[in-house]
């Protein structure tokens, strides 16, 4: 067993500051980066706390009682999220996903969903408002968040056996729970619904047929996420990789599947429906079957950090722009600049990058940029 090497360098200070181009970027909605990708889907961290501990993205001995988590004043208000998400959609952004974190253990945060519901893309019609959550709070808050006008939720869950799940989440929290909460999302119509599972070679594979099974027939889409080297903490290894294909192949031999087109440009799971018409799931494959090249994506850090991709190393401060006085004019042209700037493809140049050595670049945590 290797030895896990956790960085004492904290990624998040490390920032670029959001310049405004002296001759103004234009809101046209057609904003390219430098590899033709517009910009489509925004990740908004809104905490970098989280009440699970999950092995893969926030180990229990890094992320512990004495980790610096944020000031709830260096937070992005929930104003400032608005504002900054209004000229996101101005420059071509349709759907919003809110993370963390766990982003319900952000107070009121139907607050900020009712002022995100608002928006509109550049065409006038409402943004796709959705939120990944572990489920743990959906019980008590589901109908809430459908009133304040999210469009629909996507619940991780890494397996059936509560053994299991409880060791993954390593703070023992019970599967029954999460599934509960499930339910209270499709009754307060919160859908469809996605559940995505992480699987982790060694952990948790025996899981995965029983929980397409438990799915199947349900209406919810569940989709199965190889393994992935985010952040610097979760010591990964290839070899805990299971690939997609391999997935695909272990449901298929017990449950036919077939192969479905892609629903949306930049989609980044693959589709395979159940040969008897009984639903669908998904694969995520950034590891052996990288998908950056329609990658659409960009995400906000709970603080106002633009990160252009999972495994960047630093982000664009627009935090401090906002709080300068600056116009939306020209924040919007910065943010215009960052993003025709963009080159990230992490994952279609992983296999050709040198080892990791403790020693090379950070890359920033998922917990604090959302997955
Ligand atoms: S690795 Fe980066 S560029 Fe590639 S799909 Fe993921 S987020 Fe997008």
């Amino acid at each position: 067993m290797s030895e896990r090497v956790i960085p004492l360098v904290d990624q998040r200070v490390a920032s670029l500051p959001a310049h405004v181009p002296a001759k103004p970027i234009p809101t046209t909605g057609l904003l390219g980066d430098a590899l033709g990708r517009p910009l489509r889907d925004l990740r908004i961290s809104v905490t970098d706390r989280c009440n699970f501990r999950c092995s893969y993205c926030m180990p229990k001995d890094v992320f512990d009682k004495d980790y610096p988590y944020l000031p709830h004043s260096a937070l992005l208000t929930f104003e400032e999220i608005t504002r900054l998400a209004r000229l996101f959609a101005a420059h071509g952004v349709r759907k919003l996903r809110l993370t963390g974190g766990e982003p319900l253990l952000r107070k009121n945060i139907e607050i900020l969903i009712e002022q995100l519901a608002g928006l509109r893309t550049v065409d006038g019609l409402p943004l796709d408002l959705t939120l990944t959550t572990n489920g743990s709070l959906l019980t008590r808050k589901a109908r809430a968040l459908k009133a304040a006008g999210l469009h629909r939720v996507t619940v991780s869950l890494d397996g059936l056996d509560d053994a299991v799940f409880r060791r993954m989440n390593d703070v023992d929290f019970p599967v029954a729970d999460v599934l509960e909460g499930i339910e209270a999302a499709r009754e307060a119509g919160l859908g469809p619904i996605k559940v995505n599972m992480v699987v982790k070679r060694g952990t948790n594979e025996h899981e995965i047929v029983r929980m397409a099974r438990h799915f199947k027939g349900s209406g919810i889409v569940l989709r199965f996420i190889e393994y992935m080297d985010v952040g610097a903490t979760n010591g990964w290894r290839m070899d805990e990789v299971m690939p997609s294909a391999e997935v695909v192949a272990m449901i298929h031999r017990e449950l036919p599947l077939v192969q479905l087109d892609p629903a949306a440009p930049g989609e980044t799971a693959e589709r395979w429906g159940y040969a008897d018409g009984t639903g669908e799931i998904g694969v995520i494959s950034s590891v052996t079957q990288a998908f950056c090249r329609d990658c659409n994506r960009a995400r906000l850090s709970t603080e106002g950090k633009l990160y252009l991709c999972l495994f960047a190393s630093q982000g664009h401060d627009l935090r401090t722009l906002l709080r300068s006085g600056a116009t939306d004019q020209d924040i919007a042209s910065a943010i215009g600049a960052i993003w025709q700037g963009r080159e990230d493809r992490y994952s279609e140049l992983r296999a050709s990058l040198p080892p990791d050595d403790g020693q090379g670049v950070r890359r920033v945590e998922m917990s604090y940029i959302g997955g």
